[in-house]
Order: C-alpha cells, then structure tokens, then sequence
C-alpha cells in the first residue's frame, strides 16, 4: 500500500487535474474512479435498466468492462469495448452517476475492480471513498476541497470551454444536489478519510497543490 496514493474531495475541488498531474510527475499510473461510476450509468442507460429491479443491476454488473487506454495525452474510457469518454461527461450523466453509486452492488462492484488496479501499485486513485473504503490502508492520503463558490466557478468554466450553453445559477443548483447526495449517502459517503491531509486548493495553482502533495508524500517515507 505504501505505492498507492488516494485523491478525495467534491465535485470542482481540483482533485481531477491535480491527479493526472502528479501521477505523471512520479510516473504513476492514474485511475480516475469517477468515470467508473460514470461508465457504468451509461450501462444502465444504453440498456435501459430498471434502477429498482436488484437483477437487472447485477446482471449489468456482472457483464460490465470498463478499460482505460492512453493514446498520447489523452485517456480513453472503454465500457464493454465501446469509446465512451465523451458520452460519460455529458451533464446529464452528472446526477444519474451519483443515482447508481448510492447502489450497494454497484459499489462492490466497483470497489472490486479498482482494487484489482490497487493491487498492481503505484497508482494515484482519484474519487470520493479512495481513502476511506476502498484503500484505507494507503500510506498517502488526500482529501482536496475549496469553498462552495470557487467549484462553482471552476465547474461553470468547465462546462463552458467544453461549449454548453449553460448558468451558473443552474451549475450552481446540480453541484449542491450532487454534493448533498455523495456527502449524505448510507454507503461510502464522501468524506475524508482520518488519516488524510486536507488541502484547501482555493489559494493555490494546479502545480503548487501537486508540489505541496510530493513534498508531504517524500517527507512520510524520509521519515520511516
Ligand atoms: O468524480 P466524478 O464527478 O466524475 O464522479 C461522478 C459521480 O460518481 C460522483 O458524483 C459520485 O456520486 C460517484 N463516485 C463515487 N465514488 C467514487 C467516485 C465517484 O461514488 N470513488
């Protein structure tokens, strides 16, 4: 676990870019878990599944694949072999991601397969319950935040650069929603986990929190 480094933290917290980021800096490999949960909503979509019918949802679970392959810069998201990468972020896809992940089985499900990449090491693990549930044994744990505002802004600059025509009023709206759901859920819900250092990105560029976490990830192991 000692190569296993957990990035946790709400929607527009930074935790995105900043674990692409270091995970290429230490040459690490990257599982953004978020696509994952992501990935599997456009499952339930695609095939029409009945979100309250337990056998249906495992019968998704069970067949699901969903494979990351770099092509230079950029990650492609693959769900059963198909090229999903754009289709997960569309923002409808935001809320119904959050809908599944409240879903035990889908958890497990997932839990299992990002362990699977755990196993393997150095990885930077990105997502809400990384720290807590999923490698609770890591040695280097992050939970990245920032005030309500600022990732209100961050994700309305987002959404807009990627040429949606959209409010920051309604952003505002689907980000408390996603993050009331995500923080208040029975399973895993977002929080950071007890032995994780808290980041507040709001001061602070891309490079200086992913300074900040190399300097506190090389000053634990100088210390063993
Ligand atoms: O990080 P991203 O916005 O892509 O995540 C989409 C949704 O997936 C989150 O709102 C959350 O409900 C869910 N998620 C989760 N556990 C993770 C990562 C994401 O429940 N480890």
């Amino acid at each position: 676990m000692d190569s296993i480094i957990t990035i946790d933290g709400p929607t527009g917290s930074g935790k995105s870019t900043v674990s692409h980021l270091l995970a290429e800096r230490l040459n690490y490999r990257y599982l953004d878990t978020g696509a994952m949960y992501r990935a599997f909503a456009i499952a339930v979509l695609d095939a029409n599944v009945n979100l309250h019918d337990i056998n249906e949802i495992e019968e998704t679970c069970n067949a699901i694949d969903i494979r990351f392959v770099r092509e230079g810069e950029l990650t492609k998201v693959l769900l059963n072999d198909k090229d999903v990468t754009k289709k997960i972020r569309h923002p409808s896809v935001d809320l119904f991601a959050s809908n599944v992940s409240g879903l035990d089985i889908v958890r497990q499900t997932m839990v299992r397969l990002q362990r699977k990449e755990g196993v393997k090491g150095r990885l930077v693990a990105e997502g809400r319950d990384m720290g807590t549930v999923v490698f609770p044994d890591a040695k280097h744990k992050f939970y990245l935040d920032a005030s309500m505002e600022l990732r209100v802004t961050r994700r309305f600059l987002e959404r807009q650069k990627r040429g949606e025509s959209v409010s920051r009023k309604k952003v505002k709206e689907d980000l408390i929603k996603r993050d009331h759901q995500d923080m208040n859920r029975r399973l895993s819900p977002l929080k950071p986990a007890k032995d994780a250092t808290i980041i507040d990105t709001a001061p602070l560029d891309i490079n200086q929190v992913v300074e900040m976490i190399i300097k506190e990830i090389k000053g634990a192991n100088t210390e063993r």
